[in-house]
């Protein structure tokens, strides 16, 4: 490591909590799929923050929005109107074929959102008794790290020493719509779901179950709420990874790349007999609905109502799929893809997937690990076919030991 970039990670680590454990790769720069660090070394990013990177680091139009919206207003807070909201959610609605929108910041706040949402429409809508009302999730979720949604992590490290846990979530198997349809009760609210599980290392349910998750709900008079926050706004090659099995969910929770890669947009979006239900005062959020993370969210479904980044998706990701291929049997024990998605379980025999992601990372490639054996690749979806083809030879190698 050169003494510049480990001078400025041990002033990182001398006073930044330590919840996250970084490759040591100190990022200066970015634009597209690559990234610059301190020292001018060229890396092909992988991981695009998770998909919220979707259109790539510094995508010009996307920056021209902010810049834009820079220089008028950039935070009213909810108490006023501001002149880019109404625009924001008009377009998110429709990209959605729904009426409302519900603006907030991250992820796990869109995830918390929805579970108040799901709550308010169980008494007023559904008629459950007070304080009654459940949700079921899956297990292998993750839906990010606040206290109510860690308490239905079934992950370890998520979950345990961060007690008491918040009551009202049932947990069923991933991927078992009997398992789904057996735990409904008349107390059920809703239903909380990645359509793709993307911590849990890109799960991919069973085909149908999706649909077999909309049919239980819908007879069973149950929201069904998909958490689009990672699997959304274009990674897997459509819109949404519910359009993957023509699935409408009740209620889209969306974040991520929503904020364009600039900053922390998220939503949720459903029609006006469930979203309707929040009433002034119940619900809310400083920055949430801010003119510029609307101006910025704006452009960001202009830019996905062409369907240009999800057919790129779909065709890269069948190019990805291609190469990885050819090394299952090689170094991988397993692969699993969707759109520009994929999780590459590494073989034991050949390091974990932390030593695969620092090896890589030696040889201008970041990814990242997760869950010990797997690694998991998200490029933004601007990547060239080429540049793909080259990140494969580098994990080749590396697997090659
Ligand atoms: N839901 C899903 C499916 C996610 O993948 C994540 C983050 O990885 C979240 C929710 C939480 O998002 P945030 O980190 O913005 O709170």
């Amino acid at each position: 490591l050169d003494a510049n970039s480990a001078a400025i990670i041990a002033a990182e680590d001398e006073h930044v909590a330590h919840n996250y454990h970084p490759l040591p790769v100190v990022i200066a720069s970015g634009e597209g799929a690559w990234v610059t660090d301190v020292e001018g070394r060229r890396y092909l990013d992988l991981l695009a923050a998770y998909s919220a990177v979707n259109f790539g680091h510094s995508h010009p139009a996307i920056l021209a929005a902010a810049r834009e919206q820079l220089g008028r207003i950039t935070l009213t807070s909810r108490a006023f109107h501001n002149d880019r909201l109404g625009g924001f959610a008009a377009a998110l609605a429709e990209l959605c074929g729904k009426d409302l929108v519900l603006p907030m910041n991250t992820g796990a706040e869109a995830v918390e959102t929805g579970i108040k949402v799901a709550r308010a429409w169980g008494y007023r809508v559904k008629g459950i008794p007070a304080d009654r009302a459940t949700v079921i999730v899956a297990g292998g979720n993750f839906h990010g790290r606040t206290t109510t949604i860690v308490g239905f992590s079934d992950d370890p490290q998520a979950r345990d020493g961060f007690g008491p846990y918040a009551p009202g979530f049932v947990t069923v198997p991933y991927g078992d719509a009997a398992a789904l349809e057996a735990a409904i009760d008349e107390n059920t609210a809703a239903v909380l779901l990645e359509p793709i599980q993307g911590e849990a290392g890109v799960v991919i349910p069973p085909a149908g179950y999706l649909r077999a998750v909309r049919e239980i709900t819908s007879r069973h008079g149950v929201l069904m709420i998909a958490d689009e926050i990672q699997s959304g706004l274009g990674r897997v090659g459509e819109t949404f990874a519910c359009d993957r099995e023509g699935v409408v969910p009740d209620v889209y929770l969306l974040g991520k790349a929503l904020g364009g890669g600039i900053l922390p947009v998220s939503a949720v979006v459903a029609n006006r007999d469930v979203l309707g239900v929040i009433r002034p005062g119940e619900h809310g959020s400083t920055f949430g609905g801010n003119p510029l993370a609307a101006a910025v969210g704006t452009r960001v479904v202009e830019m996905l109502a062409t369907g240009e980044f999800q057919r790129r998706a779909a065709a890269l990701g069948e190019h990805l799929e291609t190469g990885l291929t050819e090394l299952v049997g090689d170094g991988v024990t397993g692969i699993r893809v969707a759109g520009l998605w994929a999780g590459v379980d590494i073989d034991p025999a050949r390091g974990t997937g932390r030593e695969i992601a620092e090896k890589l990372l030696a040889r201008g490639v970041l990814v990242k690990d997760t869950h010990g054996q797997t690694i998991r690749i998200a490029p933004p979806l601007v990547i060239r076919g080429t540049e793909l083809d080259w990140a494969v030879e580098q994990l080749r190698v590396v697997l090659a030991g």
